[in-house]
């Protein structure tokens, strides 16, 4: 500039978000949904796939490990069975995993998010080396949240929302990074309840004992430890068939993103 300082112009980061989810919570149609809506609100998308054993994705992807692991051919070339098929691909897909992320940081500045699916069962990217590796990866270069798809609909039952949040609250735990809950499938139920059990761990504890006539110190201190997981996180409801919440999702996701800057 004209003072003779060097000209500093501050790039903002593109956010990271990685949809995690019990098998068949949504993640992939919700993938498809805030791409389309990334698009729409004129914000610059960058898209992963990395579910190697996808048969087709409704979105486009900009890097697909697909193109880079045929996880059949690993499966018959490891002697493995579906799930070490897909699990060895992705280590093997991990190990490149630094090339990933220079691609996005060269781009850096001409993107808003980076969308990120993984694969469908959950514990292939939460209980592998290669979904830490990939997430720290992330996690060390952009802000980058993590995002619980939540089967609302399969989660009605006050012992089964338990256990989900309980799993959620593992990962936070694990990845010590901003958690966004999106309750999916909103179009079939709402997630009131759980705002209300959310809210209120006692009306919660009440429910699971009810549900499970499982009246014990160990509901209530669990009812506790997810008491305090609530305040460390934000949620929304949305449906990833409708479209419903998609502006309140960025809206989180933003803060997430916000969070993760103070933070780190
Ligand atoms: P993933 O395994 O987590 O990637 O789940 P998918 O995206 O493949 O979805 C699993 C199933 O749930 C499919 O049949 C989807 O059509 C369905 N699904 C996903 N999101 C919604 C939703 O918001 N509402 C309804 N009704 N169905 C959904
Ligand atoms: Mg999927």
């Amino acid at each position: 500039g004209s003072s003779g300082r060097p000209t500093v112009i501050a790039r903002k980061k593109p956010i990271v978000v990685i949809v995690i989810g019990m098998a068949g919570s949504g993640k992939t149609t919700l993938m498809h949904r805030l791409v389309a809506h990334v698009q729409t609100a004129r914000k610059r998308g960058y898209v992963l796939n990395l579910d190697p054993a996808v048969t087709s994705l409704p979105y486009t992807a900009n890097i697909d490990i697909r193109d880079t692991v045929n996880y059949k051919n690993v499966m018959k070339e490891y002697h493995l069975g579906p799930n070490g098929g897909i699990l060895t691909s992705l280590n093997l897909f991990a190990t490149k995993f630094d090339e990933v992320v220079n691609l996005v940081e060269r781009r850096e500045g001409e993107l808003d998010y980076v969308l990120v699916d993984t694969p469908g069962q959950i514990e292939i990217f939460t209980w592998s080396a290669s979904g830490s590796i990939i997430t720290e990866a992330f996690a060390s270069t952009f802000p980058t949240v993590v995002c619980y798809v939540v089967d609302t609909p399969r989660s009605l039952s006050p012992v089964t929302f338990m256990s989900n949040m309980l799993y959620a609250c593992g990962i936070l735990y694990k990845t010590r990074l901003p958690l966004l809950l999106a309750f999916n499938k909103v179009d079939v139920a709402q997630h009131q309840f759980a705002l209300e059990w959310m809210d209120d761990f006692e009306a919660f504890q009440a429910a699971v004992e009810n549900d499970s006539s499982y009246s014990s110190g160990l509901s209530r201190s669990l009812c506790l430890v997810l008491d305090e997981f609530y305040r460390n996180l934000r949620n929304v409801g949305v449906s990833a068939v409708t479209g419903v919440g998609m502006v309140d999702f960025f809206a989180k996701l933003d803060e997430s993103g916000t969070e993760y800057m103070q933070t780190y």
